[in-house]
């Protein structure tokens, strides 16, 4: 059976950072989730998609070429060629992918890409339902969380190491905006799977978050 692990939770928690860590030391294949939420995203801007129109949205997902490929530990993102690495990151396309991610037929068609990528097995798989509904037979379940507060802190630092500047109360309000979205919607809303290990990460340091998945993996 492929080994899937599978790494859940709030935008800001560390999961990315966590994630590839992980990965690196089990030697695995690192899957950022929400990268293709974000590049789907992104192509549906590009082309002016109306999302109230499946027809539309359709066409939209039938012309996203995407591929997803590990470099040095992150994870670079083609779309229809183009490499989109750095313009998904922005706090507006995590907006973006926020709103396009409610939507079935993306999900459908991301879940599918996820499923086949994780069906070579050995590999550590990021988002907010890879424990709930893409990977329910995973061999490790994490949930990830951290205070909101912690979270917006951590944000603030990470776009501003990519020259976005943004104030803390600006990304707070947008990390809550999110996860509320996130969790309430009607189709793989965010929550822990039932045997997902919780992992409150507001005072822990990287290092010890991965030690911590790391053991439990062990004792399995
Ligand atoms: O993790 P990241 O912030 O890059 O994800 C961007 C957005 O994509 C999330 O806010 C969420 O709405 C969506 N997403 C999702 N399911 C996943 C991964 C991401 O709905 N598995």
């Amino acid at each position: 059976m492929a080994t899937v692990i599978t790494i859940d939770g709030p935008s800001g928690g560390g999961k990315s950072t966590v994630s590839r860590m992980v990965a690196a030391r089990l030697g695995y294949a690192y899957l950022d989730t929400g990268a293709m939420y974000r590049a789907v995203g992104l192509h549906a801007r590009n082309r002016g998609t109306d999302l109230d129109d499946e027809a539309q949205v359709q066409e939209m997902l039938d012309s996203a070429e995407l591929s997803l490929t590990p470099v040095d530990g992150d994870t670079r993102v083609l779309l229809c060629g183009e490499d989109v690495s750095e313009a998904i990151r922005s706090a507006e396309m995590g907006l973006v992918a926020s709103r396009i991610s409610a939507l079935p037929l993306v999900r459908a068609k991301l879940t599918e890409l996820q499923r086949q990528i994780g069906a070579r097995g050995n590999v550590v798989a990021e988002g907010r339902d890879m424990g709930t509904v893409v990977f329910p037979d995973a061999t490790g379940k994490f949930f990830l969380m951290a205070s909101a507060d912690e979270r917006a802190h951590r944000r603030v630092e990470q776009l501003g190491e990519q020259g976005e500047t943004i104030s803390h109360a600006e990304i707070l309000a947008q990390i809550e905006a999110r996860d509320l979205a996130d969790s309430t919607r009607a189709l793989a809303p965010l929550k822990p799977a039932s045997d997902a290990v919780m992992i409150d990460s507001t005072s822990m340091a990287v290092s010890e978050v991965v030690n911590f998945i790391v053991d439990q993996l062990a004792k399995k």
